[in-house]
């Protein structure tokens, strides 16, 4: 078992993380930043011809 931590920035979470969607999973990050950070590179990824999993 792990501590919580942003999927994004990597610093420790509190009450106030924010889940989202990322790739069929979900994950949990600090604030709404890391939030669209994540979900722009998702973004990115997935309009790639190439698709990776993992
Ligand atoms: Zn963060």
């Amino acid at each position: 078992m792990t501590a919580r931590t942003c999927a994004a920035c990597d610093c420790e979470l509190d009450g106030t993380a924010i889940k989202i969607k990322l790739g069929g999973n979900t994950v949990e990050v600090c604030c709404e930043a890391c939030a669209r950070a994540l979900n722009e590179a998702d973004a990115s990824i997935s309009t790639d011809a190439h698709v990776r999993e993992g």
